[in-house]
């Protein structure tokens, strides 16, 4: 996981709304100081013209801003806050400015020539296109509005203005105050739009709405009684607040009323089926496969992970268990070496050290093994993870957000503080002394903070709003296996043993997404497949079933980035044969940023011929 790249698509569904045109200002303010330079070389030549990478900067700087003002809330969880007072009532006027917004820079993008671009625009030109078809295919074929109530709630944006310090209290409550207003019509829109709900999505948005409650009965007013706004300002304010609470009541007094009479039937299948499947596996990873070949590439994947585990299970078991002969059942046998290797883990108190004591050990191996390059000057804090910021406990990178990037990429850990022995117990077991290795490669070194760093050489705001998310896990979960397979850990086969029950997780997240969505699978065969065949417990296994049955695709996301990464590196290294230069291949394939893997492949490819 990196956290603060959480892709908020169900936002922007409905919020696209209209901006005009882009307009070819020719404002030299609005240029970059790379135009400048390059304009200053020409100052005397009577007709300036501008570069195609400079011509495209400020394309990007325009529709940024375009995209920022039609997705007000969008912005918002961005950190850009210049429309945080809009709330975009999703309705038919809204849905027309949004395909008029897509349908208008759509022309302007066509007037560049991609190949004139550097790397960093190439791929930016690409992203930029393939968000505006996915956009176009969520409004006019996904249609999720009509049958996912829990596409409407507004309480998310009203939590983060009132929690977050970017203005005073009494500027943020003004704030709130316009953009209380439109609720009404807001959630009058919802009831119209929504013709045909699945009944899981309906559970979810009266659960969810029942929460976003609390936001206007309790958490603004009581930042109300501590603000100095006047008392005929606060009067109107409740006022306000009245109101939105009686929409979200209607609304989920409406929504009771729709699940009552689809609970017997009549309600639509929460499973997309597969036209729609391998559409939304498009558009949301932008991928050379198609969701069947994925699945077949997963299914592939499982059998050769569990023969490897096998093998290394029977090579290990008389090391271990010389008493004992080995099972029948291959995989019990697998499932009781996992389990009595996993005692070798760190005490609770010192599992903040511990990570903290790896991370140099896995940049110098990755130096001496020349794997890729690393910046010295940025480097990575190992820190405890703040309270503000604790959910469930384990580590993740924390990417500065493009509009508040700070000099320092944290790694926070969790410390185990807040658990019973039991639970500490557990999750040690979980994160033992082996997978704990593997979790700081993903994360780290040379995972995500590496991935991260090489980005930020030629920062993107294109990349940091539209990163692709199968790219960036995708590189993560590649990175495990190339380290391990450059020699990190000497082959050790407990390590291998240990890398293969924590790899087989992306890979049956990837056959569940599929067998769920198109295949019709049962929630006795999920259960079946995590618990027995990917060595899950039985809670991790009924929340992953439940988000099998509410999101689709995004499971998918890390095993198919990983398989396109590393059938990519086997292809050019086979092409390339004795001059294939795996540093040289990391180093290029980082410098296009967080752009969709089959957009790199191809500015590498074009790049190299
Ligand atoms: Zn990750
Ligand atoms: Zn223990």
């Amino acid at each position: 996981m990196l956290s603060s790249l959480s892709r908020k698509i169900s936002i922007i569904l409905f919020s696209l709304a209209f901006v005009s045109a882009c307009t070819e200002s020719s404002d030299p303010a609005n240029q970059s100081d790379k135009t400048n330079k390059i304009n200053s070389s020409e100052a005397n030549s009577p007709q300036i013209e501008l570069t195609e990478d400079a011509r495209f900067e400020k394309f990007k700087k325009e529709f940024m801003e375009k995209f920022w003002q039609a997705n007000p809330t969008y912005a918002l969880y961005s950190g850009y806050y210049k429309y945080d007072d809009q709330l975009v009532i999703p309705n038919k006027q809204d849905l027309e400015r949004s395909l008029e917004f897509i349908e208008s820079t759509n022309k302007n993008l066509d007037q560049f020539d991609q190949t004139k671009l550097d790397n960093n625009n190439a791929s930016d030109f690409y992203i930029i296109k393939r968000q505006l078809q996915s956009y176009l295919w969520y409004l006019t074929e996904f249609k999720s509005g009509e049958w996912n109530p829990s596409n409407y709630n507004v309480a998310g944006a009203f939590g983060l203005i009132l929690n977050t310090e970017y203005k005073s209290l009494d500027e943020r409550l003004r704030t709130i105050a316009t953009r209380l207003t439109n609720i009404p019509a807001y959630y009058k829109v919802a009831q119209e739009n929504i013709t045909t709900p699945t009944l899981e999505h309906t559970t979810l948005a009266i659960q969810q709405n029942k929460g976003a409650l609390g936001v206007f009965e309790t958490d603004i007013p009581k930042s109300l009684a501590k603000s100095t706004l006047s008392e005929s300002e606060k009067l109107e304010m409740a006022v306000k607040l009245d109101s939105a609470v009686k929409a979200i009541n209607r609304y989920l007094v409406w929504l009771e009323q729709k699940k009552a009479q689809i609970t017997d039937g009549g309600a639509r299948d929460f499973r997309i089926g597969e036209v729609l499947y391998e559409q939304k596996f498009k558009h949301d990873i932008v991928t050379d496969f198609s969701a069947k070949e994925l699945f077949q590439k997963a299914n592939e994947a499982k059998q050769a992970l569990h023969q490897r585990m096998t093998e290394i299970t029977k090579s290990l078991w008389p090391k271990y268990f010389p008493e004992t002969a080995f099972p029948k059942n291959e995989l019990l046998a697998v499932k009781k070496l996992i389990d009595h290797l996993s005692v070798k883990h760190i005490d609770r108190e010192n599992f903040v050290n511990e990570v903290k004591r790896q991370i140099p050990i896995l940049q110098d191996y990755i130096k001496q093994a020349d794997l890729l390059d690393m910046d010295p000057s940025r480097p990575l804090v190992v820190r405890e993870t703040p309270e503000y910021q604790r959910g469930i406990a384990g580590a993740s990178v924390n990417s500065p957000g493009p509009y508040d990037a700070t000099a320092n990429t944290y790694y926070n850990v969790t410390p185990l503080d807040s658990y019973t022995p039991e639970q500490a117990e557990s999750y040690l077991r979980e994160y033992n002394h082996w997978i704990l290795q593997i979790l700081n490669i993903h994360e780290a070194l040379p995972g995500h903070y590496v991935q991260l760093v090489h980005a930020n050489k030629s920062p993107s705001l294109i990349k940091s709003i539209f990163g692709n998310g199968a790219m960036i896990e995708g590189w993560a979960v590649y990175s495990e296996r190339m380290m391990l397979e450059s020699g990190y850990g000497n082959q050790e086969p407990e390590l291998w043993l240990m890398y293969s029950k924590w790899n087989l997780r992306v890979v049956v997240n990837t056959i569940l997404d599929y067998s769920v969505q198109v295949l019709g699978m049962s929630k006795e065969d999920a259960l079946n497949l995590l618990m027995n065949e990917a060595f899950q417990e039985r809670t991790e296994a009924e929340g992953k079933w439940r988000r099998a049955t509410l999101s689709q695709v995004q499971l998918t996301s890390y095993f198919n980035g990983y398989s396109e990464i590393y059938e990519f590196r086997e292809a050019v290294k086979k092409a390339k044969g004795k001059d294939f230069d795996l540093k040289a291949f990391h180093n290029e394939f980082l410098s296009y940023g967080s752009a969709p893997v089959p957009i790199i492949k191809k500015l590498m490819l074009q790049k190299n011929n």
